[in-house]
């Protein structure tokens, strides 16, 4: 395992990554343990930068725990195993976070990942591909075209892991598509809202939701590329009377009860977002009187600034007044 220095992590990174290194300065450690307390799994490999849990027959997530100010993965994932083949979900933030994921898998459904999927094209998901093929597994790596080459455009990868994203098989962004693995069917979803890259996956037995990061639980969301209202709607979309398992993109494990907090958090930021609009404030204006209401529980946030990132991008998306 190899940890970047802090200052390397925020040349490096991207997005809602360079926070969390920040924040594991900051936060006290009761928020900490809050956020990689064991929740809904049981535990079946546990590392400084996160643990994985088993959810289910032939379902495993991966809950990262970064605010220790370990890197190797930041972003959530998993594994899925069918009789034919096992899916891993995420590139993670490092290559040592991928080989890791492979080896796990190799472990427990004795083969290595036969595909890997890519939620969005931020970094702390996609930066570490090229560790399921240093582990020694030959997936196949789908995603959308928008996630393949923004993240190549975009984000700062070595050239070896640019490469492993421009041979990316491309999701259809117009419509769902299945990925059969072998009596275990995955549902891929396009979206849009957290990025225009988004694709969430939805395994039906057992049910499990991996959101990307259009689901986040106790820590409060990355808006740098968002459109509320599309995030807003592709998170109701992936909500279901069922209460599946959700896999957010960070934070622990959640169900309905947590998602629900979730959009009532969301709500209450898109009402105070708003109201400063209405006032002729600035976002940084209206971030900066602003704080989420306790009733609504603990998200950590870990600068003001990401606060008032929210507040742009409604500002951004209900246009000068
Ligand atoms: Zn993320």
């Amino acid at each position: 395992m190899s940890v970047l220095t802090r200052r390397d992590f925020l040349i490096r990174t991207g997005g809602c990554a360079a926070h969390l290194a920040a924040a594991s300065a900051v936060l006290p450690p009761a928020l900490r343990e809050r956020w990689t307390r064991p929740t809904l799994g049981t535990v079946v490999a546990a590392e400084p930068f996160g643990r994985l849990e088993a959810v289910g027959p032939g379902v495993w997530a991966l809950v990262s725990t970064p605010l220790g100010g370990d890197f190797t993965t930041v972003s959530n994932g998993g594994i899925v195993a069918g009789r034919n083949g096992v899916l891993a979900i995420e590139g993670f933030m490092q290559p040592a976070g991928a080989k890791w994921l492979a080896e796990q898998a190799k472990a427990l459904t004795g083969r290595f990942p036969t595909h890997v999927v890519l939620t969005h094209y931020h970094s702390d998901h996609v930066n570490g591909v090229a560790g399921y093929f240093e582990a020694g597994a030959t997936p196949a790596v789908r995603t959308t075209a928008t996630t393949r080459d923004w993240a190549v455009q975009k984000n700062q990868p070595e050239p070896a892991r640019n490469g492993r994203l421009g041979a990316a098989e491309v999701v259809d962004p117009a419509t769902e598509s299945v990925l059969d693995l072998g009596g275990t069917k995955v549902r891929l979803l396009p979206k849009a809202g957290h990025t225009a890259s988004d694709v969430a996956l939805v395994v039906e037995e057992p049910h499990v939701v991996f959101g990307g990061d259009l689901l986040w639980n106790g820590m409060f969301p990355n808006f740098v590329d968002c459109v509320p209202t599309l995030f807003e709607k592709s998170i109701r979309s992936l909500r279901h009377d069922r209460d599946p398992i959700y896999v957010p993109g960070h934070g622990p494990l959640a169900r309905n009860a947590d998602l629900d907090r979730y959009l009532a958090m969301l709500g209450e930021i898109e009402r105070a977002a708003r109201a400063s609009r209405d006032k002729g404030q600035t976002a940084a204006e209206g971030a900066a009187g602003y704080a989420i209401p306790a009733s609504l529980g603990q998200w950590t946030l870990f600068t003001p600034k990401f606060l008032e990132t929210a507040f742009v991008a409604w500002h951004r998306e209900l246009g000068a007044k």
